[in-house]
């Protein structure tokens, strides 16, 4: 039996552990320290993002992102319907509600023109939305201008959910410093991770200050402790820091082995019938942190589900696309400007192994496999026909 191939798994390189115990040996083990420090600077480096607060998670990022532009119980916030809950959570925590918006074709990313129309729809009803949360999904970058034209026009303020995407870029310049707020996570599943961590970046210094205030539960400027305001524990630990400075160094060795990874895919099975891969936009460079293909059951002879199932099966690990926020049990109250297109990826729409920490033995075992699952079922169907022929012939006697 192989061993089994999984999803996306932490890939740490030679100096993650060296600043890990830099932290230890200066007893830096607190959610202050150097290596916080150093690590918000040489990630605001890496992405030209202005100012960076590092907190402990990609949703607590967002979490504050969403009070900092001012979300309160009963607004509304629009969020990109085919992405991951935590992309919609943190609207819930403030007691707002989400609406959400189909994804294009092109990118499987927000719909700029669906977007327009919401807005559209939303401003003669003189009710505008708070917030647009714009989703990078499995690393691609959605059609920014457009969608921040529109949100520019009505003045509405973007956050970027980029916590699939650092180190991806759309017209050369760094996903998550487009929208008035961009956030990333460096969960252990991510493009780098710090095991569990979030970053949250923005040109506006003031604002950054505010989130660092609220990440750290919100402590007046006075000697004694005093608190005006409430706030969240959210800021990261300096050992982690360590960790995330280890990953950004490698952060463009990660995001090639992941392009590589999709090149490896791509290569050999675009030509399997049913098989199709998700498109790169023209516009960015992806991180394919994921590749994702859709699966047409009767082109391919089997369904996304067969395939994951025989997968699985083999001990290779694939998920299916997220299923769409508008469909989710939880969010059954909330509108959804479209969602047939995102529905339809959720439904077709399978995640290959694609750690940057991949061999290419188990690339070719994945490969191997999908190839496998085709050819059973074509086999599947020519016995089925020379049933059927001699049937035919049988009864024609
Ligand atoms: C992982 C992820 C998040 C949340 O990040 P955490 O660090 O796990 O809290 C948010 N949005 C998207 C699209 C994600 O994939």
């Amino acid at each position: 039996m192989n061993k089994p191939i999984l999803l996306s798994t932490p890939h740490i390189g030679e100096r993650e552990l060296e600043l890990v115990k830099e932290a230890f040996a200066s007893n830096w083990i607190a959610p202050v320290g150097p290596h916080i420090d150093a690590f918000e600077q040489e990630f605001c480096q890496v992405t030209s993002a202005s100012y960076a607060v590092a907190v402990t998670s990609g949703t607590a990022a967002l979490h504050l992102a969403l009070r900092l532009v001012g979300v309160e119980a009963g607004d509304e916030v629009f969020c990109s319907t085919l992405t991951f809950i935590a992309s919609a959570n943190p609207i819930i925590y403030l007691g707002a509600k989400p609406v959400f918006i189909d994804s294009d074709r092109t990118s499987w990313n927000m719909n700029p023109e669906l977007l327009a129309e919401a807005l559209q729809h939303r401003a003669k009803k003189g009710k505008l939305p708070k917030a647009v949360v714009l989703v990078h999904l499995y690393g691609q970058s959605a059609d920014i201008d457009p969608i921040l034209q529109t949100c520019n026009y009505y003045d509405i303020p973007l956050i970027e959910d980029a916590a699939e995407a650092l180190g991806a870029t759309y017209k050369e310049r760094s996903l998550g410093t487009f929208g008035r707020i961009g956030i990333y996570s460096f969960n252990g599943n991510k493009i780098i991770t710090t095991s569990g961590g979030g970053m949250l970046v923005s040109d506006d210094l003031e604002l950054v200050e505010k989130a660092r205030f609220l990440a750290t539960q919100a402590r007046d400027r006075v000697v004694h402790y005093q608190h005006s305001e409430i706030g969240y524990n959210y800021r990261l630990s300096n050992i982690l820091a360590g960790i995330g400075r280890g990953q950004l160094s490698v952060l463009n060795q990660r995001v090639a082995a992941r392009r590589r990874n999709f090149e490896n895919y791509y290569q050999v099975l675009k030509n399997l019938p049913g098989v199709e891969f998700m498109p790169e936009a023209n516009y960015g460079y992806a991180t394919r942190w994921l590749t994702c293909i859709t699966v047409e059951p009767e082109a391919f002879g089997a369904n996304r589900e067969q395939l994951r199932l025989a997968l699985f099966e083999q001990q290779i690990e694939s998920r299916p696309v997220w299923k769409p926020l508008h469909i989710q049990p939880i969010f059954a109250e909330c509108e959804c400007f479209g969602g047939a297109v995102a529905e339809d990826l959720f439904a077709r729409g399978l995640c290959l192994p694609s750690g940057s920490n991949l061999t290419d033995e188990d690339l070719d075992i994945v490969i191997t496999e999908i190839q496998a699952v085709h050819q059973k079922h074509q086999q599947i169907i020519r016995e089925s026909e020379l049933i059927i022929d001699k049937t035919f012939c049988i009864s024609n006697k």
